[in-house]
């Protein structure tokens, strides 16, 4: 068999998606990897030419769920029959019956969880013995999810201004924010791996590798603890090349700036104490589904912050750092040499460094930089449970789902001259192993989901943002609660969506 995979909107490492490569690859299967960010149309073309049996599409960003579906119907359109597999950190079995199979009908559509599956169901899709009843039972299964989903009814939401009467009240007559101690932007260019290394979560890497347990509890699994080990083994001998080598660079840039509230959910960020010149307009969104306990607040980020009307001085932080300099040069050297292996392996480790660094750099600015919490002293279990004073949301996560704030971050920083993370038009970061984000230090910030938003939300946030309502109802497609009118395909279900 034959197969053309693809990552589509998302540049990060896809090594789910290598992964399977790998494996089908083992098995026989001839497999045309066209790498990340691969618009529908170059899929589509190379599976015509050179005539593969299956398409398979992967998603690691938010937007990449919405282009999947789209890829689907232009498949159906263009009168495919081929079985599409999908997979990525953002889709799931839910999302693939509700918003995907259904626009493809001319060939199953199959959702496959994680690489070591990947070979069982191409086999039965690819067995004309096997494949008629393999896609009706999937069809039926996804025809089941789908009235699941469809009778689930969506918890009601406010509305925008009965939200924002409901937000958190902190008690700012006495509290007193803490004062950077270093305000302003320190830049940190190639700062040394190996003070990076012991504050490396080895959980997440397991996970990539379809190894599930924690570390460092998975070495004693009975079933996956041998391959854990040896896996590390070879983690701990590549790292330590990376290092001695000096060829993989960590570089990163945070800021510290005086910062108040402002209107609802807005942060405006100043250049200096006086709070005359705003360098920054901060836009965060807000809860807006009724909550479970009567007595919860809705939450937007924006809460932290002390409103400009009380007069008190507060603080917001931002960050971004990448452990990825160099990493995409020398995994395809391995490639070029054929090893697979190793080049997933140096992608995943820089993964690895990336977020080590930005908790390094949470646990520099505590202790110094902004030095509210100058004598912690947790060890490496409690910060990865985030057992600190503070939060360091990241854009496009559950608190701040709108990508489009990177821009506001990358600008405060000058991100990509400090440290040579680039955003691309779809607000992933370059090189994929970077992160970025806010720093917050109210003892109370938390993080937590803001779910779906209703229009009047949005055109209150396209007025604020200066951008048009139909524009933003595209970037922020997977968290509406409501059918956007204009613009966009009409999709019935996006108010019940499972993701
Ligand atoms: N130890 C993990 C750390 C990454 S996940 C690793 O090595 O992979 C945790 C990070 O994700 C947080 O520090 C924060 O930056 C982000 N995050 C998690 N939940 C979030 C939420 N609800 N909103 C915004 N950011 C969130």
């Amino acid at each position: 068999g034959k197969m053309v995979i693809a990552t589509v909107k998302g540049d990060v490492h896809d090594i789910g998606k290598n992964i399977v490569g790998v494996v089908l690859q083992c098995n026989n299967y001839e497999v045309i990897d066209l790498g990340v960010m691969v618009p529908a149309d170059k899929i589509l073309a190379t599976a015509r030419e050179r005539q593969v049996d299956i398409v398979g599409l992967s998603g690691l960003i938010t937007p990449s769920l919405e282009e999947m579906s789209q890829v689907a119907a232009e498949m159906e359109r263009t009168g495919f029959a081929l079985p599409l597999l999908i997979g990525g950190a953002t889709t799931s079995k839910a999302h693939t019956a509700v918003k995907i199979e259904p626009r493809y009908q001319r060939a199953p559509t199959v959702y496959v969880p994680d690489a070591s599956r990947a070979v069982g169901v191409v086999s039965q899709l690819l067995n004309p013995e096997t494949r008629d009843a393999y896609w009706t039972e999937i069809r039926t299964e996804y025809e089941e999810v789908r009235t699941r989903t469809a009778n689930r009814r969506p918890r009601p939401a406010l509305p925008y201004a009965d939200a924002v009467a409901r937000g958190l009240q902190l008690d700012w007559q006495n509290y007193r924010p803490p004062v950077p101690r270093r305000p302003g932007v320190q830049v940190l260019r190639d700062y040394p791996l190996e003070a990076l290394v012991d504050t490396i979560d080895w959980t997440p890497f397991f996970i990539t590798w379809n190894l599930v347990g924690k570390y460092p509890a998975i070495f004693d699994d009975a079933l996956v603890g041998e391959q854990a080990r040896q896996l590390y083994d070879d983690a701990r001998r590549m790292l330590d090349k990376l290092i001695a080598e000096r060829r993989l660079r960590a570089s990163g840039v945070l800021g510290l700036w005086p910062a108040n509230r402002v209107g609802s959910d807005d942060i405006a960020v100043y250049d200096s104490e006086e709070r005359e010149r705003e360098i920054a307009r901060l836009h965060h969104l807000r809860q807006q589904t009724v909550p479970s306990a009567e007595s919860d607040p809705l939450l937007s980020l924006a809460d932290f912050i002390a409103p400009a009307a009380t007069g008190i001085a507060d603080y917001i932080g931002a960050f971004a750092v990448t452990a990825g300099l160099g990493a995409d040069e020398i995994a395809a050297e391995y490639q070029a040499q054929g090893d697979d292996y190793n080049a997933i392996l140096v992608k995943a480790l820089a993964d690895r460094l990336a977020e080590a660094f930005a908790e390094h750099l949470h646990l520099r600015v505590r202790r110094e930089f902004w030095g509210y919490s100058p004598e912690e002293a947790l060890d490496n279990a409690d910060l990865i449970r985030e057992r600190y004073r503070g939060i360091r949301p990241a854009p496009g996560y559950p608190a701040c789902p709108d990508h489009t704030e990177k821009c506001a971050l990358f600008g405060l920083l000058e991100a990509e001259r400090h440290t040579g993370i680039r955003l691309t038009e779809n607000w992933a970061m370059l090189p994929a192993a970077s992160v970025s984000g806010w720093y917050f230090s109210h003892p109370q910030a938390r993080y937590f989901n803001v779910g779906k938003l209703q229009r009047d939300q949005v055109e209150d946030l396209a007025e604020r943002k200066s951008m048009a309502v139909k524009d933003l109802e595209r970037e922020l497609a997977s968290v509406l609660g409501y059918t956007p009118p204009t613009g966009g395909r009409p999709d019935k279900r996006s108010a019940t969506d499972p993701a």
